[in-house]
């Protein structure tokens, strides 16, 4: 099955997408977290978001997620691995599960942290965003696992049952993986190391560790390694007044496109995305080529 439209990503942006092509009456498969994104409820009180003058980071959330249940819509808990283009639609791969779409609505958001030296030089050689797609190909080995979120500590525990030895690097405080081949560090990756392939992970200490290969599990991926033709400015995705990015039927919004990093911003954005993904698709309709 193809569906009309995949959004990536479950912050603002994410939202006010999902909303409007509900309203809009389309079927589509929304992919990111069901607690939508941290950074929402991160902010201790929001001035900025009409309507809502004393709103707390938690209440907003809190009203996201009523309102997305209200309408019905469900989220696909996964993280997006990589987009592929096909003949006429994309390829979508999320954790172990891979699914087509005639459009690409993502709304990303940015990364706190870039890539880690030597990550996108080794990506698929060692270095791995996904575990349940790689975690077979280090049974019996040695891994670190770089996870910037407590929302990923499953899937190191997934690793454990595989590999012989997991060094653990949480950036977070308050780790709890429990398993008896699981070492976790108390410092952070610096690098990652090696020349065909990953030979090791250095620390912030300046020790190195040597590894096969390297999870690095994050709220989001690099935009060259999630969608490599992806053309961007200043490390944003390039985009124009229709949210439309640089390749056919993949649209963007929200923080993901650029400054001011902001709420309404991404809530506008991700409308506009919405409505241009299904104007595209009518005009496909049209006009098949
Ligand atoms: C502490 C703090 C306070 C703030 N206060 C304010 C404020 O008062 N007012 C204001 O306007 N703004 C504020 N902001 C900014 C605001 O949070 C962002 O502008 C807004 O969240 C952007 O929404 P977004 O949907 O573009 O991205 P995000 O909220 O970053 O959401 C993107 C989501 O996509 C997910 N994702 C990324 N890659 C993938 C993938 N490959 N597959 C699946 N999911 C993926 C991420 O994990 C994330 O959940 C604040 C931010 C912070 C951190």
């Amino acid at each position: 099955m193809i569906y009309d439209l995949i959004i990536v990503g479950a912050g603002p942006a994410g939202v006010s997408a999902a909303l409007n092509l509900k309203i809009l009456n389309k079927r589509f498969l929304w992919i990111g977290s069901k607690a939508l994104s941290a950074k929402i409820a991160r902010a201790e009180k929001v001035m900025n978001y009409p309507g809502l003058p004393e709103a707390t980071g938690a209440q907003l959330a809190d009203a996201f997620r009523a309102h997305v249940a209200a309408m019905g819509i469900d989220i696909h808990e996964a993280m997006v691995n990589m987009i592929a283009p096909m003949k006429d639609h994309y390829g979508v791969a999320a954790g172990a599960d891979f699914f087509e779409a005639k459009t690409v609505i993502l709304t990303t958001g940015v990364a706190a942290a870039g890539a880690l030296p030597g990550e996108e030089a080794l990506l698929g050689r060692g270095v791995s965003y996904c575990a349940t797609c790689d975690g077979a190909l280090y049974r019996g080995k040695t891994i670190a696992a770089v996870v910037t979120s407590p929302r990923f500590e499953h899937e190191v525990e997934y690793l454990a049952g595989l590999a012989a030895k997991v060094f653990f690097l949480p950036t977070y405080k308050n780790p709890a993986v429990a398993a008896e081949n699981v070492e976790t560090l108390p410092a952070r990756a610096a690098g990652v190391e090696g020349e065909k392939r990953v030979n090791g992970v250095k620390l912030t200490t300046g020790e190195a560790i040597p590894v096969d290969g390297v999870f690095i599990l994050r709220e989001a991926i690099s935009l060259s390694a999630l969608l490599p033709k992806l053309a961007t400015e200043d490390g944003h995705i390039a985009v124009d007044r229709r949210m439309a990015t640089n390749l056919p039927g993949v649209f963007a919004a929200g923080d993901c496109t650029g400054r001011p990093y902001q709420y309404t911003k991404a809530v506008g954005e991700g409308n506009i995305a919405a409505h241009s993904a299904v104007e595209y698709l009518a005009e496909k309709e049209r006009n098949p080529v």
